[in-house]
């Protein structure tokens, strides 16, 4: 049984209120009764202001986050979201900036756009970039439509076919979809990798690019990189680069060095802005000059307060600082193939993206993907003994294991695993992706994690896979100490309940 909260509704008592309005000392008037609401005032609930905040308190209390628990959600980069970075999003003149100010009056936020663009083209290794998007799979919308502009620009009418992966996140053959283009698949490789033979045998004439995550989704840098890259520009077609594993390579390689023609950024990901439950992400794009017409826009540019029709050299983007003659202006690109969102994009997540990359710098890049590897290394070679490795070979900042324990009941799944760890106090990795591996265990511990938290992470895992054997029946149960037991997610996914319905909420109990 779950516990049982009762509602606000179910506490309200007529006549109990939570202000106290001050004595009249104007005389009564009637309000003009075509202006007095009649519908939908008769249900609402009437508490004191205690018992308003604890509802309130206690339903945020039920939130997992990052602040109360490790994520260890593969795919997903869970790291921390610093402090530092909300404090600066809320100085007044960043929050409080409105999107429709000229201009002259809002350079400080334009420079920090203009710099940020700078600091992402510079890490990835694209010349230009921009920051519409509002998250990933948005970024790889912008990037086909960008695709497809390019090369109807050329005359080049035919390439209606995306080849994606079949290891690929769900997103990217969504992307291609929506765009109107043909998803064909390509297969993968057994030591992890795209099938070269493959992928020879599936681009054409017809190919307008491929949709590629290095490192890929099981958390193996794609060693062939720079052989699918040319067999791909040699068919004519261009390179997209799924940028949710960039967490690995930071400061260690580019994607536009490797060949990758455009790719998105997840700020929230790689660049430690809150996930948020579905609220603001951003999903800024880069890539080459051949592409940048075609970029979403605006986007913003420098140019020199002295001689305001020179722009500056966007290779000097990443020295900022003293740069105080610049004059920051909104520009769309010639080719631009539109606008994604509203004004400059998800602002407040450019604001903690900008100061999360300052914070850290060049040097402190790096160290965190190299932290993320080693972190993600130490969970792999602790637990595959347990729970085996989808491919056996050294991971990158995630890694794929499976939910396979020797000895364990047939009917002891990935699922069940991911459940008892709830009662461990973990939120559980992702499961049953990628949808290449049978029970697959996604774990991405992040660099923001201390090895005390991985290895009282590893120890449950351990301990989960001795009860598996043994006590097979304590993870069908799981989770048994979390507020709502094993949910029917198809069925809360496909008929939510959304607000409070007495007779819905009593049906749902009583089944
Ligand atoms: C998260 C993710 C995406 C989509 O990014 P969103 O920001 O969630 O839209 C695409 N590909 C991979 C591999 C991902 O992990």
């Amino acid at each position: 049984m779950d516990t049982y909260e009762p509602h606000i509704y179910e506490l309200s008592q007529p006549g109990k209120h939570g202000t106290n309005l001050p004595r009249m000392d104007v005389p009564e008037s009637e309000l003009p009764t075509d202006l007095l609401r009649h519908d939908g005032m008769n249900d609402f609930p009437e508490l004191t202001e205690p018992e308003v905040i604890r509802h309130y308190t206690r339903i945020s209390q039920r939130n997992v986050s990052v602040d109360t628990t490790f994520y260890p959600l593969g795919s997903c980069t869970m790291k921390w979201s610093s402090r530092l970075n909300e404090e600066v999003a809320r100085y007044a003149g960043f929050a409080a900036a409105h999107p429709l100010q000229d201009a002259v009056d809002s350079q400080g936020a334009l420079r920090l756009i203009y710099e940020l663009q700078g600091y992402l083209g510079e890490i990835a290794g694209f010349s230009d970039v921009s920051l519409q998007p509002a998250a990933g799979a948005h970024g790889e919308f912008a990037g086909i439509l960008a695709f497809r502009a390019y090369h109807l620009d050329r005359g080049d009418h035919d390439r209606i076919e995306v080849l994606v992966p079949t290891a690929a996140h769900g997103t990217n053959p969504a992307t291609a979809a929506m765009t109107g283009l043909k998803v064909i698949e390509v297969k993968g490789h057994a030591c992890g990798g795209v099938d070269l033979d493959d992928l020879r045998a599936k681009v054409s004439p017809r190919t307008a690019g491929m949709m590629l995550t290095n490192p890929n989704t099981l958390g193996l840098f794609e060693n062939q990189i720079l052989e699918v890259c040319e067999i791909v520009h040699a068919a004519g077609g261009l390179m997209y680069g799924d940028g949710a594993n960039f967490n690995a390579i930071l400061g260690i390689a580019k994607p536009g060095e490797l060949g990758f023609d455009f790719m998105h950024y997840n700020l929230h990901k790689t660049f430690s802005t809150p996930h948020g439950g579905g609220g603001p992400g951003s999903g800024a794009v880069g890539c080459t000059e051949e592409l940048a017409p075609f970029l979403p826009g605006p986007r913003v540019r420098a140019v020199h307060k002295a001689d305001a029709s020179a722009t500056a050299d966007p290779g000097q983007q990443i020295t900022g600082a003293e740069t105080s003659p610049l004059q920051y202006e909104l520009f769309t690109p010639a080719k631009s193939i539109g606008r994604m969102k509203s004004f400059h994009g998800n602002f407040g997540m450019l604001v903690r993206a900008w100061t999360y990359i300052r914070t850290l710098g060049e040097e402190g890049l790096r160290e965190v993907s190299e932290i993320a590897v080693l972190n993600a290394n130490y969970v792999r070679v602790r637990l595959k003994e347990i729970y085996p490795q989808a491919v056996e070979r050294i991971c990158m900042h995630e890694t794929v294991l499976k939910g396979q324990i020797a000895g364990a009941p047939k009917d002891i799944r990935t699922l069940d695993i991911a459940k008892r760890l709830i009662d461990y106090g973990f939120h559980p990795p992702t499961i049953y992706f990628p949808l290449i591996v049978a029970e697959a265990l996604m774990i991405e511990p992040t660099e923001t994690e201390g090895k005390r938290t991985l290895d009282t992470f590893i120890e449950a895992m351990r301990q989960i896979a001795r009860e598996a054997v043994e006590t097979p029946e304590l993870l069908h149960a799981a989770p048994t100490t979390a507020p709502v037991r094993r949910l029917d997610e198809v069925r809360a996914a496909r008929q939510p309940i959304l607000r409070y319905d007495r007779e819905a909420i009593s049906r749902v109990r009583a089944e």
